[in-house]
């Protein structure tokens, strides 16, 4: 009897530790979140090789925020903005020729030089304020994306008017984004999902094979509330809206996308414009692009671009999706004010 027992109690004690060591679900991912560039970063990393590759996109973030950001006084772009002379970095020539070429096909309604009213408006400040109309008409002068000098050979660029400023808040998110991309397929990496406030990439699809659903947030309902799911595999969904950082006076909101003609936030008829691709870095400046330029001339801007996609919601509260977007798109708003256009 004694001899049964005992057997008992080592089997038992076996299954128990299998149980601590071995039998324990495999985490199949890694998840991480940061505060990077002024906003949360998610990341959820599938794979084997899930913590390191989680780990080498945040250090990437590190290094695109030291090197992009307005607001590191060392960073390459507050060098470009400060010095008048040029700088050299092939990062951000990169940037800075995808960012022109956005300004062009939207005939300037996207403009990196749009800086010194971003900074006169101080939207997302403790000091938010409105600039006076002249203030307005004088930094106006400042804002024009023809004016920054690339060399593409000796990769450096140079800003030609004294008090021109750079500002790749519109951009370099969706760059960032691309960015870890790559490091996800450069280890291998077949599922993953990166967030960079709202600026939304996936690698393949969820671990099961179905497609990654990804929520458009109510531009005018609470953080988590949304009005429609896109179910993406392999895409980036990069959102621009007049939600995300504004403040409001005397009964008008002021948000932080200004419209480089007249130097005041954009007044266009989208309160949210959703640009779904391959290339986040190309997502980010059309959102920001078609924000501003409004509906009409945003469907005749996307028209003329092979696999560009948009979800735009008008301030009239209804939703506007592309074509080829639609069987991707599932129409859900839990507040029943909006409308889906489907037909349009
Ligand atoms: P988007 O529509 O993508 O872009 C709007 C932003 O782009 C504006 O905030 C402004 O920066 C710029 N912009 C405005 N109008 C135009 C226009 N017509 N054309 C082109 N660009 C325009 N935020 C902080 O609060 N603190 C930080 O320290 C900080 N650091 C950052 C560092 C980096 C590298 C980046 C990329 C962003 C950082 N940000 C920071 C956030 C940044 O200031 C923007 O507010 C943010 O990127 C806006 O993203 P969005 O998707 O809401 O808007
Ligand atoms: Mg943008």
């Amino acid at each position: 009897m004694k001899n049964e027992r005992s057997i008992m109690l080592i089997l038992l004690a076996a299954i128990f530790l299998y149980c601590c060591t071995g039998c324990s679900p495999k985490l199949d991912f890694v998840e991480k979140e940061s505060f990077q560039m002024g906003t949360v970063i998610t990341e959820r990393v599938y794979g084997d090789n899930a913590e390191n590759v989680a780990e080498q996109i945040l250090n990437r973030m590190h290094g695109i925020e030291d090197n992009l950001s307005i607001n590191v006084k060392t960073s390459s772009i507050s060098k470009l903005n400060s010095s008048g002379t040029s700088i050299h970095s092939e990062e951000i020539i990169n940037i800075l020729e995808t960012a022109k070429k956005f300004s062009d096909i939207s005939n300037g309604a996207f403009d990196v030089t749009i800086g010194p009213l971003v900074k006169e408006w101080g939207v997302f400040t403790e000091n938010p304020r409105i600039p006076a109309k002249q203030r307005i008409a004088e930094l106006l002068k400042l804002v024009d994306y023809k004016s920054i000098v690339i060399n593409k050979e000796e990769k450096t660029a140079k800003l030609t008017k004294d008090g021109q400023l750079i500002d790749l808040g519109g951009i370099a998110k969706g760059y960032a984004a691309d960015e870890a991309v790559n490091i996800c397929l450069q280890n291998g990496v077949k599922s993953a999902y990166i967030n960079l406030g709202g600026n939304v990439s996936v690698v393949g699809t969820k671990p099961d094979g179905s497609p990654w659903r990804i929520g458009l947030q109510n531009p005018r309902g609470l953080e988590g509330e949304y009005i429609g799911i896109l179910n993406i595999v392999n895409k980036t969904v990069v959102t621009s809206g007049d939600y995300e950082r504004y403040f409001i006076k005397g009964g008008v909101r002021y948000h932080h996308i200004i419209d480089p003609k007249t130097g005041y936030p954009s007044k266009s008829d989208l309160i949210s414009s959703t640009i779904v691709t391959d290339k986040s870095i190309e997502a980010d400046a059309l959102s920001t692009a078609t924000f501003v330029l409004g509906l009409e001339r945003s469907k005749k801007l996307l028209r003329s671009l092979k696999g560009v996609e948009a979800v735009f919601v008008t301030k009239d509260k209804k939703i506007y999706v592309t074509d080829n977007l639609k069987k991707y798109f599932t129409f859900m708003d839990e507040s029943g004010e909006y409308t889906y256009v489907e037909k349009g």
